[in-house]
């Protein structure tokens, strides 16, 4: 008997009848023996639309109460996932994520997750019964209602398989896995069956958009194996897993693509020591994320800084960048919205010479010129001009014959 975490995100339960589906493949999973923790996502655009609320009626939203109000839309999905379940003679129970024991930090709409106490979870299921979670939340060291930011639920599910210890966290979605690339760019995509931790990682962070970042950060540093999903089809998707020592990996695994960052370059900063920390010191401190940076070589004692920033960051990003231009005596701030990434990930290029070159000859190929460039051990990262991404994945999805297998 296995115990699996099954979340389902908010297309799998948008509607009445895709929860009664959802319901049966439960009470399936129990007849065939496991036992099942259930988390699921607000309903449909269920958060999109309680924000769209909350812009209406003010313009200044308390973090806290932002977050009490988002988080009732989980509340009604699990409510209402445990009457189908009824209905299904399932004996289902539904927990808010402070009543699962979901222990977070007190950062508001962001918060990160402390402990997970889990006890009325272990309860309910040594009562033969099925636990269903509301995803996205739980409650601060201060006792407040937090939610764990945008696509949070996948992070519960992975936090409460590894508290659970549960065998596998199956993350249902309406696509049938993680792809060698968006098959809306490219339509000979293949769904990838195995992926290791570290190429997932890499594939969320530079555009993969199915699963969020945290919860496979999570997921590897607590070896909770993975398993993504369709809940519209049920087939077998995509296993995201401990690298084995043995296994023979892909040179590429994937071409992905970004275009919600945008690049801003702070031209003739003086070449001093301690200039590079203040700028990025006082980004941070505005809580912006930045991603790629490049330093130019040093020409009559000063140099340009150019770096990458989501586009909803821009203005905070450059009013910073402008403030400390005029203190230190630099030049321009210029801020560029139509820029993309475009990036190879594959655990094998550790062990394979060449795969920027030929990345960079394509590229070439294609008459598409390269802003930027960036690297890790099994990834390759180039900005390029929003208007050729599209065709810069399909171009490499060809070179490095992702679709021949
Ligand atoms: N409902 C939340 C969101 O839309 C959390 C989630 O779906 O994972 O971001
Ligand atoms: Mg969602």
């Amino acid at each position: 008997m296995a115990l699996v975490v099954q979340k389902f995100g908010g297309t799998s339960v948008g509607d009445a009848d895709r929860i009664r589906a959802v319901a049966d493949h439960i009470a399936r999973t129990r007849r065939h023996g496991d036992q099942v923790v259930v988390v699921v996502s607000a309903m449909g655009k269920t958060t999109d639309e309680l924000l769209r609320l909350a812009d209406d009626v003010s313009a200044v939203q308390p973090p806290r109460e932002l977050d009490m109000l988002l988080t009732s839309g989980e509340r009604v999905s699990m409510a209402l996932m445990c009457m189908a379940l009824a209905d299904q003679q399932v004996d289902a129970v539904s927990f808010t994520g402070s009543q699962a024991g979901i222990i977070t930090d007190t950062a508001h709409t962001r918060a990160k997750i402390q402990e997970v106490r889990g006890d009325r979870l272990r309860q309910a299921l040594a009562d033969g019964r099925v636990p269903v979670v509301a995803g996205f939340q739980g409650v601060s060291t201060e006792r407040d209602v937090t939610t764990l930011g945008r696509g949070g639920s996948d992070t519960t599910a992975v936090a409460l398989a590894a508290a659970l210890g549960a065998d596998a966290c199956e993350i249902y979605t309406d696509v049938t896995g993680v792809f060698s690339a968006d098959p809306r760019v490219v339509p000979q995509a293949r769904r990838l069956s195995r992926l290791s931790f570290e190429e997932m990682l890499d594939i969320a962070a530079s555009g993969g958009r199915v699963l969020a970042l945290r919860s496979v950060e999570f997921a590897r540093n607590h070896h909770v194996p993975l398993h993504v999903r369709s809940s519209f089809t049920w087939e077998p998707g995509t296993w995201v897993v401990e690298e084995e020592p043995t296994m023979e990996n892909a040179v590429v695994t994937a071409v992905t693509h970004d275009t919600s960052e945008a690049k801003i370059t702070v031209t003739g900063v003086p070449d001093r020591p301690g200039l590079a920390a203040r700028l990025f010191r006082a980004l941070a401190e505005r809580s912006v994320n930045v991603d790629m940076i490049v330093q130019n070589v040093s020409q009559h004692g000063t140099t340009d800084i150019s770096f990458t920033v989501p586009k909803v960051d821009v203005a905070s990003s450059v009013e910073v960048a402008r403030n400390l231009a005029a203190e230190i005596g630099a030049g321009e701030v210029v801020a560029d919205t139509e820029v993309a990434k475009v990036s190879l990930v594959g655990a094998g290029m550790r062990s394979h010479p060449g795969v920027s070159a030929t990345m960079f000859q394509t590229l070439a190929d294609e008459g598409i010129n390269i802003d930027m460039i960036s690297t890790s051990t099994i990834r390759v990262t180039c900005v390029v001009r929003a208007d050729a991404v599209e065709r810069a994945v399909q171009a490499l999805h060809r070179a490095f014959e992702l679709d021949t297998f």
